[in-house]
């Protein structure tokens, strides 16, 4: 989904609010519009943008001027909050999207922060690693006026991780002598104040929404005839006897970074009987074996060769792996029970959605499916577990990060997966029960209205609409 989408999935979702009786306590129908009009145009309208350039001297071309940006949607839930990508395909459009969906995703999950995005328009794998220590340093510099622990907090996104949000902290805390720095960023490494299982949050959270939907959720209602989503249900059903039966329910995931390879090995080591994982794809190639793919030497060879999977017979062969190799777009369209998006946007359109043969797909990524694509597949009865539901995993240990820089317990990681499992189901809960029992929405509607109901009560107990 583009900005336009986004914004126009908001506004439908904000206008029907105002037909709600006694929405907000307010029983008056004129003010009820009034005050719901309000809350359309500040959720509608973006609070800051903020564009520069960084120049840096390259090894290479001489100066390079690389634009930059820092979106700050909305507050009214808390703190600015949202990851840095650095990626070529970074444009202002784009960090705004990815910052409003921050600021619903937040208020979803009832996290005390508003939605933010950072992107710089570069390739990292195409800079020396001098030049992206560099990059980082002047990003913090240009922005450090609005960026900071009770303000606006970044973390790692596409393109980034832990080691560029640890340069990123040591030049906030050179640009603000004496001040409390630990919480200004999150994804931090572990030495650097960051905590354990930070990394994996998303892919295990992403992991968690399906296979508790398949395997806890649907089985509560095993036998009910009454859920009005026939077809998605049929699915559900299906795939829960097929882990039952000791058939194993096929995975693909598309992108093999931080989020889709923790997904992959949470599947292998956690669901083998059930499940496995038949295609990982990555920007170069799709890897297909519809036996199940051996994950734990595919992570060890992408350990050794900077995130890459193997792209030819001889790496396949190094990394003892037996797999055809098909081009990077095919594994979308493969034949597999469970699609994982864990790569870029707009993967799925008009052009290959109707090849999609997933029942369930699972937005790993931010905005992967267009909206042409989500109302065709949902009406397909296919299951779409939409991005601010399925990968808050990551913002939400972010959060745990946060509270422990200001306190004096460390959490441990067995700690930082249950708090974030327990938050996730209780909103996976609530979330799954109003879209199968209704007909009315599709799962990303349904997130939607749970979000900026959230929202515009904040906005109204505020007192900001007039
Ligand atoms: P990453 O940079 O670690 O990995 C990205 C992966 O996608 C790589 O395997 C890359 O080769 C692949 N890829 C890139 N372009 C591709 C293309 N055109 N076609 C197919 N594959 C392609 O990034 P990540 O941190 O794993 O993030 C992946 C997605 O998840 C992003 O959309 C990001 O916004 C989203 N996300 C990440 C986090 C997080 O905590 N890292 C949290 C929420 C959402």
């Amino acid at each position: 989904m583009k900005r336009k989408e986004t914004q126009t999935l908001i506004e439908t979702v904000m206008d029907s609010f105002s037909h709600r009786d006694n929405f907000l306590g307010i029983s008056d129908p004129e003010k009820r519009r009034t005050v719901c009009r309000s809350a359309k145009e500040i959720i509608k309208t973006t609070d800051k943008i903020i564009k520069c350039y960084i120049r840096i001297s390259t090894e290479k071309n001489g100066i390079a001027r690389i634009p930059a940006y820092r979106v700050q949607h909305n507050n009214i839930s808390g703190y600015y909050k949202g990851g840095i990508r650095f990626s070529e395909g970074v444009t202002e459009e784009e960090v705004e999207n990815l910052a409003i969906l921050m600021t619903l995703k937040n208020a979803l999950y009832w996290l005390p922060f508003g939605g933010a995005k950072g992107g710089v328009h570069i390739n990292p794998r195409l800079v020396s690693e001098r030049e992206l220590n560099l990059i980082s340093k002047k990003y913090v510099q240009n922005l450090a006026r609005d960026i900071g622990p009770s303000q606006d907090i970044p973390a790692p996104d596409l393109g980034t991780n832990e080691q560029v949000i640890d340069w990123m902290v040591g030049e906030y805390k050179t640009i603000n002598p004496g001040k409390s720095y630990m919480g200004s960023f999150t994804g931090k490494s572990v030495a650097n104040g960051g905590v354990k299982g930070r990394r994996e949050s998303t892919g295990r959270g992403i992991f968690l929404s399906y296979s508790w939907l398949i395997n806890s959720w649907s089985k509560q209602y095993d036998k009910n005839d009454s859920i009005p989503r026939k077809q998605q249900w049929q699915r559900l059903q299906t795939l829960h006897q097929k882990g039952r039966k000791g058939k194993s329910i096929r995975i693909a995931i598309q992108g093999f970074g931080n989020v889709g390879n923790v997904v992959a090995q949470e599947t292998y080591q956690n669901d083998k009987n059930k499940s496995s994982v038949v295609a990982v794809s990555d920007h170069a190639v799709t890897l297909y074996q519809p036996d199940g793919l051996d994950v734990e030497n595919l992570v060890t060879f992408t350990k050794q060769h900077y995130g890459d999977l193997p792209k030819n017979a001889d790496e396949l062969k190094q990394a003892g792996i037996q797999a055809t190799i098909l081009p990077a777009a095919d594994v979308v369209t493969l034949d597999c029970d469970i699609l994982v998006l864990a790569a870029i946007e707009e993967q799925i359109h008009k052009n290959n959605m109707e090849q999609v043969k997933a029942s369930i797909l699972v937005e790993g990524a931010n905005a992967p499916l267009s909206t042409e694509a989500d109302n065709y597949l949902e009406e397909q009865g296919r299951v779409i577990i939409p991005d601010i539901l399925a990968n808050a995993g990551g913002v939400i240990v972010s959060y745990l990060e946060w509270k422990q820089t200001q306190a004096v317990h460390n959490f441990t990681e067995e700690e930082i997966i249950s708090s974030m499992s327990q938050k996730m189901t209780t909103t996976f809960r609530d979330v799954f029960d109003a879209y199968f029992f209704s007909n009315k929405h599709t799962m990303r509607h349904t997130c939607y209205l749970l979000a900026l109901e959230r929202l515009t009560t904040l906005l109204y107990r505020h007192g900001k609409l007039y």
